[in-house]
């Protein structure tokens, strides 16, 4: 038997006590689920998956783990879309989806304390009879989890009014590399010290595991408008985006839709979308009922100043359900065009839209790659969905170049490379057009003070030489290899 497999064997055994037999998986069929995540370009098989079902019993999984220098992957439902719970090392992957209770609902504070593996749409379900809901709403709603949202501070829709998960979070639970337990937040605003919530929220597992989280509940709005506007012209579209945020209105969502992404969620889900449309924009717009009205005019106003064909209003909740299934089921409904993607998740300035656009075109023509635009317009966030079929030769690098290359342009167009999805493996390398060197060393030694061995998610997060070799080897995380185990 090998070094490493008499290692996987032992750290198996040494799980087994603390969560019991059936939820330490290892063979290769209940490995195989944990290969990867929304993103189709990262697989790896991890040695051994654990599923605990407390603090407790992830901060005894952690110590065994730490004592054998095994590198550990955190994973909620593994739908993130830059391999971020991909275990590319190997070692433990600890799911948290055992722990998916909401434990309270305080509605006069408006917050709700809940464990790492509850489903999105279910805190907002819970939260539904007082009259609440938890604002960032990721399109994956329905499957990620708060523990996945709080790690990749994942975005929404509706963040454009309400802000992203960390405006949502006061206080969280964390497990350390090492087992130790730290709170961090509170439920009082502005703790004084260290803001450790902050670099907590964001930090896609590299610091630890989420076990708990405190969140801030939102009051459901009195009333909600919620329309298409329909374009012929893609630029029409980003200019009336601009034009509708320059104008002081800030809608709850703005979400745009560009060519051929919406015939494809018409025919998968019969949302009521154009199909005959260049670019259509769902915008909804939430508040006092008496406010609404004229809102809702003047975002017409410049919809049509800038082309607007038409404007389709939801004539009741159910319509407006439909428009957001048609949304929300984008990702999979381009399925119809081709099997695999690559979604890219740039940031530009909201003036930019428009020549970004374009350039997301002509690279994917240049590189024969389809790319259908369906994104969150009104921060300027791009998703740029690669299609293509991997059974291609030679379709893997062109798609990757490709989202390099947009990448690139959005960062020279003074944007950035991820509004939402995170680092994770896809883009730790690019994180250099963006940080000098003595930031990145800054948020490596961060990082150290966390996990001195860098064994939480190894190598995810930050370029190659500062997040992983490099501080691994300063600072003795691959004594497993030398013990012939595991890294
Ligand atoms: C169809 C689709 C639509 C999407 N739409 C959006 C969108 O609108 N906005 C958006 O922001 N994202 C979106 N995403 C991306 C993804 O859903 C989010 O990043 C989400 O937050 C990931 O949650 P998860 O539970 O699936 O986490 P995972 O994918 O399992 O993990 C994501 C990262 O978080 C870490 N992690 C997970 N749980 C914990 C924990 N408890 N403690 C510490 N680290 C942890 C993992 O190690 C990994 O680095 C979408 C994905 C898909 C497939």
């Amino acid at each position: 038997m090998s070094a490493q497999e008499a290692a996987r064997r032992q750290l198996i055994a040494a799980l087994t006590p603390i969560v019991g037999e059936r939820y330490v998986l290892h063979r290769p069929e209940e490995l195989l689920l944990y290969e990867y995540d929304g993103s189709a370009l990262d697989q790896a098989t991890p040695d051994v998956v654990v599923v605990p079902a407390s603090t407790e019993e992830v901060a005894a999984c952690l110590r065994e783990a730490w004592q054998r220098g095994v590198p550990v992957v955190a994973r909620g439902a593994g739908t993130g879309l830059a391999g971020g719970s991909v275990a590319e090392r190997g070692g433990l992957v600890v799911s948290l989806a055992r722990m998916n209770r909401v434990l309270s609902v305080d509605p006069l504070a408006r917050t709700a304390v809940v464990q790492p593996g509850v489903v999105n749409v279910d805190l907002s379900v819970a939260a539904a009879p007082y009259g609440l809901h938890f604002a960032p709403d990721p399109s994956s709603q329905r499957s990620s989890t708060i523990g996945g949202n709080v790690a990749a501070n994942a975005g929404g829709p509706h963040c454009l009014k309400y802000g992203v998960t960390a405006a949502h979070v006061l206080a969280a639970t964390l497990v350390l590399a090492d087992g130790s337990v730290l709170r961090v937040g509170g439920a009082v605003p502005d703790a004084p010290g260290y803001d450790l919530l902050g670099v907590v929220v964001g930090s896609e597992g590299t610091l630890g595991i989420v076990t708990e989280v405190m969140v801030r509940l939102t009051p459901n709005p009195e009333a909600v408008h919620t329309f298409l506007a329909i374009f012929d012209e893609m630029d029409g579209a980003s200019a009336a985006v601009s034009a509708i945020i320059a104008a002081g209105i800030v809608p709850a969502a703005l979400e745009m839709l560009v060519g051929e992404g919406i015939a494809a969620v018409e025919a998968a889900v019969r949302a009521g979308y154009p199909t005959d449309a260049r670019a259509v924009l769902l915008i909804e717009i939430d508040g006092l009922r008496e406010d609404l009205a004229d809102q809702a005019r003047r975002i017409a106003e410049h919809c049509t100043a800038h082309g607007a064909r038409e404007l389709r209003a939801a004539a009741d909740e159910e319509q407006r359900q439909r428009l957001w299934a048609g949304r929300k089921g984008a990702l999979a409904a381009c399925a119809r065009i081709a099997p695999h993607y690559h979604i890219q998740d740039g940031v530009v300035p909201r003036s930019r839209l428009p020549e970004l656009l374009r350039f997301t075109e002509e690279v994917a023509r240049r590189h024969r790659i389809t790319v259908v635009n369906i994104f969150h317009a009104g921060d300027g966030n791009l998703h740029p969905l690669l299609l293509f079929d991997l059974r291609e030769p030679g379709v893997r690098e062109r798609a990757i170049a490709a989202g390099e290359e947009i990448l690139r342009a959005c960062v020279e167009a003074g944007g950035s490379i991820s509004g939402e999805h995170g680092i994770g493996i896809e883009k730790r390398d690019y994180l250099a057009w963006i940080f000098g060197a003595a930031d990145l060393e800054a948020f490596a030694q961060l990082r150290a003070v966390f996990d001195p061995a860098g064994q939480m998610n190894p190598c995810k997060l930050l370029p190659m030489g500062s997040s992983c070799a490099d501080i691994q080897q300063a600072r003795g995380a691959l004594r497993a290899v030398a013990q012939g185990a595991w890294i």
